[in-house]
């Protein structure tokens, strides 16, 4: 899945839990990067740029939030999802 800034900017100002599975955002004015849906205060459009992994925002010399602890997140792995939820529930049901 191939998701553009503007649309991962825009997930990210309405928390959309799907996108929160497809990157990071890197806030450039702080040095912090975040989920998507990280309840602090959101970013300027210009001082956000996104990330597909975590290993990749430590690389660029971002800190993890205090706040949504992106340290521990999987790309797709949003527990929030309900894509998510209901692909792993038809595979298993008969
Ligand atoms: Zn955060």
């Amino acid at each position: 899945m191939h998701l553009d800034d503007d649309r991962l900017y825009a997930g990210l100002l309405e928390r959309d839990a799907v996108l929160a599975g497809a990157a990071l955002v890197c806030v450039t004015s702080t040095g912090i990067f975040c989920r998507l849906t990280c309840p602090a205060r959101k970013p300027k459009r210009e001082n956000c740029r996104f990330e597909p992994s975590v290993e990749a925002c430590v690389a660029a010399g971002f800190r993890a939030c205090k706040r949504c602890h992106p340290e521990g997140w999987q790309a797709g792995a949003q527990i929030f999802s309900p894509l998510a939820g209901s692909g792993s529930a038809s595979a298993s049901n008969p």
